[in-house]
């Protein structure tokens, strides 16, 4: 069978692009996903709950070869001295992104979508992208002009009733502190605290698998879904791509299409085009492949939020209750005022658990992280072999305004969790960071419930040691008194524990016609080629102040409107 798109991963753009594509009855539209399918009735409980963090480390909806370099590299070091090889998830699940992530929903600065324009993205403004914001949400809240109430993805926020004390205590503290009370973190772009938005409906998430792979899209006979099924190959004819070739089970298929839409995040898509000889010629013919268009931005300029955080032991009467309840309930804007960042660079995130355990849930948390972030790194292939997982060097930290920023950020954050108003709620104050040990307790085992139960029970009981215990067990001796009076040490501590939020952006940029490092032009098209389009988290041309998952589906709300109207 020709298609008229296919549609490469079903993720947060994915799954838009085959809504909005296939809505065109003439449209034959094919949509494959290397990850498993969650139709309506078949939503495994975890990917549903308003409690994110068991479906983050779920290993069942992640590429789980994938490994990352979060810190910058000394090429001149033997690998052995190298910063360490980490995990870091990317989903492989339909839904993407939007089924495990942690469901916050923000839109970023309007200047981000203004930079975009000025960086070379024709045609891309807040004003000309608020429509698509609008388009995409059900806001359950606010009805005015910035807020859309007919979309496919319901938004909500976490109103005081839901909060936890430590939550309370920590907005109180934030008011004290001049962080003043928003009502709408997506209203008018101003620095406060507010309730934080959320992608999830009558307390139970929404993706983009949920909204908009609904149960009446799926009957389309137009629309054709293949889930557990990976591409492996772009087929081409000289420079116009003509289909696919994917593979379930051992079994592999080609398909063939007017276009190629690919829609795999800012870690495959570039590695998709490198494999097929689209990219910077000296790392293709370095990797054996032979150059079908140089394009020397493929894979570069990858962005994240760099972010470090505080934690704070939280007695029984201040924990959570429920097991399945949102956990991440007050957020925060503001503007560092340093370097020539512009206003609400920066977030602040307060977390009512750390984890699903019992330790995490003994944890109250400040994550802060940049939110106008400047260090850029890249995705490069080490194999041409499609079952090789990308090269991925996230440089973090690599700009001194991000270095900067975010060892000011950990001091508010401590300044905030060791105000009087916390004080009355919370306990022990430490720095703390998504270490690989964090990690490893994240995932859900009989071994980790144990694990943590018995370490919880000892800090119950740990009385006036329990300060001692949390350095020794959980930070490794690191202790805040020591972050807040030596700067040496705060610097150490944020460079060796920075991680990024999961926010891969970036590696694919849109840009303008005379820019040689954009990799695709206004709408996705990948330049130099035909019947070839990336729809996903890798065309921006830098990342918003804002978790990427919205934009993410603005950006395909706005791109399929352009296909479908050009017809
Ligand atoms: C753990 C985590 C927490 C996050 N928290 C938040 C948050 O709270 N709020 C927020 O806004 N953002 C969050 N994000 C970021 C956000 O979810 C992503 O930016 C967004 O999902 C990116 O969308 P995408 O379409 O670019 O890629 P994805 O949603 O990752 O979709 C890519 C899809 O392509 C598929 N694919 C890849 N290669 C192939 C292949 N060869 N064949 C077939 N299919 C393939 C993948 O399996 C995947 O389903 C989080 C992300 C993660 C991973």
């Amino acid at each position: 069978m020709q298609y008229d798109y296919i549609i490469v991963g079903g993720g947060s753009a994915g799954s838009v692009m085959a809504n909005r594509l296939s809505a065109r009855s003439a449209n034959r539209v094919l949509l494959l996903e290397a990850g498993i399918d969650t139709p309506h009735g078949a939503i495994p409980p975890d990917v549903h709950s308003s409690y994110p963090g068991t479906a983050y480390f779920n290993p069942d909806y992640t590429w789980n070869k994938l490994r990352v370099r979060l810190q910058p590299i000394n090429k001149n070091l033997p690998e052995s001295q190298r910063p360490e090889l980490r995990n870091y998830e990317q989903a492989r699940i339909m839904g993407g992104g939007s089924s495990i992530n942690g469901q916050m929903a923000n839109r970023g600065a309007p200047n981000d979508y203004d930079d975009w324009g000025r960086q070379g993205a024709k045609g891309w403004s807040w004003e000309s992208c608020l429509p698509f914001f609008r388009k995409l949400e059900r806001d359950m809240d606010h009805d005015d002009a910035l807020h859309g109430r007919e979309g496919r993805i319901p938004i909500r926020r976490i109103y005081q009733q839901e909060w936890t004390p430590y939550a309370k205590a920590v907005a109180e503290a934030m008011t004290e502190l001049g962080y003043p009370y928003l009502t709408d973190q997506n209203g008018a772009f101003e620095d406060g605290h507010f309730p934080v938005t959320v992608s999830n409906l009558y307390d139970r998430r929404v993706s983009t698998a949920i909204g908009y792979l609904d149960p009446p899209t799926r009957l389309r006979e137009n629309l054709e879904i293949r889930s557990e099924t990976q591409v492996s190959e772009i087929l081409f004819d000289g420079l116009r791509a003509v289909g696919v070739k994917a593979g379930r089970r051992g079994v592999s298929e080609t398909f063939t299409g007017r276009e190629v839409v690919l829609c795999c995040g800012a870690v495959h898509s570039p590695a998709h085009l490198l494999r097929s000889g689209i990219g910077p010629a000296g790392h293709l013919a370095d990797m054996g492949i032979e150059v079908r268009h140089h394009l020397p931005g493929v894979g570069q300029n990858l962005m994240d939020h760099p972010s470090v955080a505080c934690s704070t032991w939280l007695p029984g009467e201040s924990r959570m209750t429920r097991k399945d309840a949102r956990h991440i309930h007050v957020g925060a804007r503001y503007s560092s005022g340093l370097h020539d960042a512009p206003p609400g660079d920066m977030f602040i995130v307060q977390v009512s658990k750390s984890g699903w355990h019992a330790v995490g849930e003994r944890l109250g948390s400040l994550l802060v992280f940049v939110n106008k972030s400047y260090s850029t790194g890249e995705v490069r292939l080490v194999s041409k072999d499609w079952r090789e997982e990308p090269e991925v060097e996230f440089n973090l930290l690599s700009d001194e305004r991000d270095l900067d920023r975010l060892k000011d950020a950990f001091l508010r954050a401590s300044a905030i969790n060791l105000h009087p108003a916390v004080a009355r709620v919370a306990g022990y104050t430490f720095p703390s960071s998504y270490s690989e040990k964090v990690r490893a307790m994240g995932r859900v085992t009989r071994r980790n419930e144990m694990i943590s139960k018995a370490v919880g029970g000892v800090l119950d009981m740990a009385g006036g040691l329990r300060g001692t215990l949390i350095d020794r067990l959980i930070t490794g001796g690191l202790r805040l008194r020591d972050m807040m009076e030596d700067d040496e040490a705060l610097e150490g501590f944020v460079r060796a524990t920075a991680v990024g939020v999961w926010h891969a952006s970036c590696t694919n940029r849109m840009g303008a016609d005379d820019d040689p490092m954009a990799v695709t032009d206004e709408q996705g098209r990948v330049r130099g080629l035909a019947g070839l389009r990336v729809v996903d988290a890798s065309i921006m041309p830098s990342v918003p102040c804002a978790n990427t998952n919205i934009p993410t589906i603005m950006m395909a709300e706005r791109i399929s409107d352009t296909v479908v109207s050009a017809g």
